[in-house]
This record gives structure tokens, sequence and C-alpha cells, in this order.
């Protein structure tokens, strides 16, 4: 494996980084200011103990970005969005751009989160601009994609990913595509407590493996993609064993420092 370590000690955001386990904790709009410092405060020295080959990103929310960024900047974690627009500034009222993060000392955004498409109406024509926008920027994008129960039922779960990734990566440029990391959260597993089995993600996330081969098939071997869906303390070991899984993308979990932690410390390199 690859250590793309530079001399602050963390790792260099936007390298290929041989599919070294990633970890993120995906608060949503959870955390004021003050409980994220606190999160922090409690966290940081615990996370000194997580295996070095490991990436841990917590992504607060915006309010809560500046602060965490700094608690954080002399760490081993890094901090992460939960979305961003793809133009730098500009008449876009409530939107957030890749400058206003990279100032605070974000590393790292959340794109295409399945609440975001849901509610918000974020778009796949929209991701395929911001993904590439996050990568010129120096962050590191997490695209996530899924499929809903329906779509799982009805039997068009590889259809619905293959539309997310080819889309969503459409204007990636081929060199570019192993910075990107991709979490597969099947939205029924989304903060319902129904993870997939193990099957059922090493199936899925084998599969999106396949369709970025489809681009270069070396380039598939270094993509990280995560598992995210109710990952919890108990079944994070097992899912990111599964031979195609790099990580988890955590949401509930990932609230109280401690149960973050025992995730953490299940991911191996
Ligand atoms: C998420 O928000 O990306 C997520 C996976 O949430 P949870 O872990 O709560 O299912």
């Amino acid at each position: 494996m690859t250590e793309n370590r530079p001399a602050s000690g963390k790792p260099e955001v936007g390298l290929p980084a041989g599919r070294r386990p990633l970890v993120a904790a995906n608060w949503k709009m959870n955390k004021t200011n003050a409980d994220a410092e606190e999160f922090m405060r409690e966290f940081l020295p615990a996370a000194e103990g997580i295996a070095a080959d490991v990436d841990v990103v917590v992504c607060p929310p915006f309010t809560a970005l500046r602060a965490v960024a700094e608690l954080a900047r002399d760490s081993r974690v890094r901090v992460g969005a939960q979305n961003m627009h793809e133009e730098d500034s500009g008449a876009f009222t409530g939107e957030v751009s890749a400058p206003m993060l990279l100032e605070l000392g974000v590393e790292a955004v959340v794109l295409g989160h399945s609440e975001r498409r849901q509610y918000f109406g974020e778009t796949d024509a929209a991701l395929a601009r911001k993904v590439p926008k996050a990568l010129d920027a120096g962050l590191l994008p997490i695209l996530c994609v899924g499929e809903t129960e329906q779509e799982r039922e009805a039997g068009e779960t590889e259809r619905k990913l293959r539309h997310q990734v080819q889309s969503d990566l459409a204007a990636v440029d081929v060199a570019r595509l192993p910075d990107v990391v991709i979490a597969y959260e099947p939205i029924w597993a989304i903060g319902t407590g129904k993870t997939a089995t193990a099957e059922q993600a090493q199936a899925a996330i084998g599969f999106v493996r396949a369709l970025v081969s489809d681009r270069d098939g070396g380039v598939a071997r270094a993509v990280r993609v995560l598992y995210g869906g109710s990952v919890d303390a108990g079944n994070a070991a097992e899912l990111m064993a599964l031979e195609d899984v790099d990580g988890a993308l955590v949401g509930g979990a990932s609230l109280s420092p401690d149960s973050f932690l025992s995730i953490a410390a299940a991911a191996r390199p």
C-alpha cells in the first residue's frame, strides 16, 4: 500500500491512496458548534490509537466546520463537508463553495448523499460538475450511490448503480478516478438499522468496482469504495473485511465518539 503522508502527518488529499481504508463520519444535521467541539475534544486523543494506515474523516454541519477543522489541525483526523456547490462564488443563496471550505481547512466533501438527492433535488447532472470541481480544488470527493428498496426488489440495483457511477463520474479524467472515493449506500439501509448482508454489500461494491473497470482496470483496483448504511460497532468488522470494501461511511453511529472509535478501530489495511 502506498503511504501518501506529507510532513504534516496527514495523508495527502487527491493523490492515489493505495486503497488505505477510510472511515468517515457523516453527522448530517446533528450537533451544534458546541456539541461538535465537545465530540472532538473526546475523540481526538483516542483517535491517535486508530491504526496509522486508516484514514479518518469527520463531516460536521457547515456551522461547525471551522471549529472542528481547527481542533483537528495537528491530528490524524481530516475534516469533510456534507455538500458543496460547483461554482466558486455567485448568486447561489444557501450554497457553499470549494474555496470557502478549503479556507477553513476542510479536505474532503460528501457528494450525492441520498438525502441530498431525495430532499434537495441533487441531480446526477449537478454531481457530474461537482465531483471534478472538488478534485480540481484539492478536496477528496466521497461520492454516494445506492438503490432504493423498491429498486432492489425490482432487480434494478445494478441499473441504478451503473447510471449513477457512469453519470456522476463522466467528466472525471481517468487519471483522477483513483482520487475519488465512492460510498455504496443502499438507501433502504440508511438510518433504518437494516444493514446489507455481507453478500449484498460485496456484490454491489464489486459491481461498482467493475463499473470503474469499464473505464480502466488498473484504476478500478486503486479506487476506494466504502459501504454505508446502518454500520455500527457490531457489524463494522465483518463489512469492512469484505474483499472490495475499503471502509465505511457512518451516520447515526458516528455521533458518539466511543461508537465511531470502535468502528474506526475495526478497519484493517
Ligand atoms: C449515512 O448517513 O451516510 C448513513 C450511512 O447513515 P446511517 O449510518 O445512520 O445509516
